[in-house]
């Protein structure tokens, strides 16, 4: 309780950011923190959705997925997964588009990154509407691999994105208003 107190007073809220309307919520001061660091990452490990033994490899949403997606991994003995946005990882890739509030946006794994039947966390710092999470998902999917499941360290309360992401075991740590 203590632990999960001191990790909530780190996380930051910022309105209007990145545009009005939205209340950002900042994962940084819990990654610059070396105790909410510790917390963070034992937190993962002990809240993940399945049993260790139940997936191969952890894949990781562009940016903040990649903050602590290999640290994680590390400490479970599996590898890393980057998903990018679309353009940053040299060919053969394969690509998911998804749509958002306004346009739509592409994400890319390379296309050997995952082998067949290779069963995959899917890892973020936020999950909201699950778009995100989801365009994932079908990566996974279109490369040939599982969705074990996914883990989250926030989810947004109120827009049903667990929901998005289908019928797949999934943690979040903190629920967010
Ligand atoms: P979704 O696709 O579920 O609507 O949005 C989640 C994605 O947007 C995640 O990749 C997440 O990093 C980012 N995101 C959306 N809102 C926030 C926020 O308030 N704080 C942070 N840290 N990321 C956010």
């Amino acid at each position: 309780k203590a632990d999960a107190d001191y990790l909530i007073s780190l996380v930051r809220a910022i309105p209007g950011f990145p545009k009005e309307g939205i209340l950002f919520r900042d994962i940084m001061p819990v990654l610059a923190d070396a105790r909410g660091l510790s917390i963070l990452m034992d937190a993962l490990v002990s809240n993940l959705p399945i049993a260790n033994d139940e997936f191969d490899a952890i894949a990781g949403l562009e940016a903040r997925g990649f903050l602590f997606g290999p640290a994680l991994a590390e400490r479970l003995g599996k590898g890393f997964i980057a998903v990018r946005k679309a353009g940053k990882l040299p060919p053969p890739t394969v690509s998911e588009s998804y749509a958002l509030e306004y346009g739509e946006a592409t994400v890319e794994v390379e296309r050997d990154a995952i082998r067949d039947g290779e069963r995959v966390l899917i890892v973020d710092d936020l999950i909201a509407t699950g778009g995100s999470a989801s365009a994932a998902r079908d990566l996974v999917i279109s490369c040939g691999g599982v969705v074990a499941g996914f883990s989250f360290i926030m989810e947004l309360s109120g827009l049903d994105g667990v929901k998005a992401l289908g019928d797949h075991p999934t943690s979040s740590l903190l629920a967010m208003p």
